[in-house]
């Protein structure tokens, strides 16, 4: 037997937050991560005096006041706003869906004149109304034929590798439609980026005495001595894979980022631009410097295309498919997980979820309250 009361596999945020408070009640704690980093999709590293987020555009955003309040003790955060921009074969709309994007795609300039536009494309289009079945019906019933055309069907179809019809609705319910001329991404009332970028949280979560830590270490390397040795295992990889896939495979969509450091101080004036058409290939482009503030006298910008690509094992599984089937999958090693005491899984991978990091925090949390309270 180790000396460790828990083993956690993953440096991520679900990962850092348990072994934060484990320690902080006295636990003594090892992290491994097969990555060499810690800090799982949202680590950052700095380039050219520019905070570079590795794994694509992250924003934290909440309303819950407590889980606000409680990654400020990490990190202070500025008060950026995400508002990304769609580019539909070089024309530009604003996003979320708002009476600038109304107006931009029809000249209309009350939320009146929009509202009876959207509804008179939903009453002509020929889909499931009272119920929608897929996406692609959820889409059109919030905002019409024009907008589902143009900002959602190539953008979504790029993004997942299915068509809109063969996706669940939900996926499309987390962007807001607005009838105000407001260019915020998110409803939530709390937003921001920590100056100076989010590893520092990690680094600040894992640098008790208690907890030791060790990168390029993936469980599946000594999965049975690990599950000997130690009394307790919060496991946030693949679930899928812990139990040797032994139902089937999970489905998941992979990214690949492509990042490039610019001699131009300026390259497309935005931090996101969504590229919605289905011709090319990258779903977005980020600009790392305009995530902060004070940095437009650089005369160096540092920018990450991201390609959505099909997930096959041995690729990083970034998204989870939460469609009927994988979810139906997914609760088959559920159940065998609640079957066991030894083992807990948690986050985007453990728990098979597509969550933001603040619910990452809050389910670390409830966590903590069942298992060190
Ligand atoms: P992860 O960050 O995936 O961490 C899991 C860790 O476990 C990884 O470090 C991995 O290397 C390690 N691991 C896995 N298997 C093993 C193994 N076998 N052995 C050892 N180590 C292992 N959220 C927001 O709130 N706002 C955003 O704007 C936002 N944007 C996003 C953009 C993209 C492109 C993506 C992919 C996600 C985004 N998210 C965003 C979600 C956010 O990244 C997650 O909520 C959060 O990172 C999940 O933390 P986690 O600890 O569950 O998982
Ligand atoms: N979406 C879209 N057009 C856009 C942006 C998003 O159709 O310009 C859809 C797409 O289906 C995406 C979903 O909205 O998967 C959720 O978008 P979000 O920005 O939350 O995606 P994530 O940050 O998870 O990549």
């Amino acid at each position: 037997m180790s000396n460790y009361d828990y083993l956690i596999v993953g440096s991520g945020l679900f990962g850092s937050t348990f072994a934060y408070e484990a320690a902080k009640r006295g636990k003594k704690v090892k992290v491994i991560d097969k990555r060499d980093h810690v800090g799982g999709n949202i680590y950052t590293y700095e380039q050219n005096g520019i905070s570079v987020h590795k794994y694509g555009a992250h924003i934290f955003h909440t309303s819950d006041k407590k889980i606000w309040e409680y990654v400020n003790q990490f990190a202070e955060f500025n008060r950026y706003t995400n508002s990304p921009i769609a580019n539909f074969n070089g024309e530009v709309y604003n996003l979320p869906f708002n009476m600038n994007t109304f107006n931009k795609l029809w000249g209309v300039v009350t939320p009146k004149e929009a509202k009876e536009k959207i509804a008179e494309q939903i009453k002509n289009a020929k889909i499931n109304k009272d119920k929608p079945q897929n996406l692609e019906e959820q889409a059109i019933s919030l905002v019409g034929t024009d907008i589902y055309e143009k900002l959602i069907k190539g953008y979504t179809e790029k993004q997942w590798g299915r068509k809109a019809t063969e996706l669940p609705s939900f996926i499309i319910k987390r962007l807001p439609v607005r009838y105000t001329y407001d260019n915020n991404y998110f409803n939530d009332k709390y937003q921001g980026i920590p100056i100076g970028g989010y590893t520092q949280i990690i680094d600040k979560m894992l640098s008790s005495d208690l907890i030791d830590v060790e990168l390029n270490t993936d469980f599946f390397n000594n999965k049975v001595e690990y599950l000997e040795k130690y009394p307790k295992i919060i496991f946030t990889g693949m679930i899928d894979q812990f139990f040797d896939y032994q139902f089937g495979t999970l489905q998941y969509r992979s990214l690949q980022f492509d990042t490039k450091v610019l001699d131009c101080d300026n390259f497309q004036g935005n931090a996101v631009v969504n590229f919605t058409d289905n011709k090319t290939k990258y779903t977005r482009i980020i600009e790392h410097k305009h995530f902060e503030f004070g940095k437009g006298e650089n005369d160096k910008t540092v920018i990450t295309y991201e390609y959505p690509k099909s997930w096959s094992k041995g690729d990083e599984p970034y998204y989870p498919i939460n469609d009927a089937l994988n979810n139906e999958l997914y609760n088959k090693y559920k159940d065998l997980a609640d079957k066991q005491h030894k083992v807990i899984f948690g986050g985007r991978l453990g728990m098979y979820r597509y969550y933001d990091m603040h619910m990452v925090i809050k389910e670390a949390l409830n966590l903590v309250s069942k298992e060190l309270c």
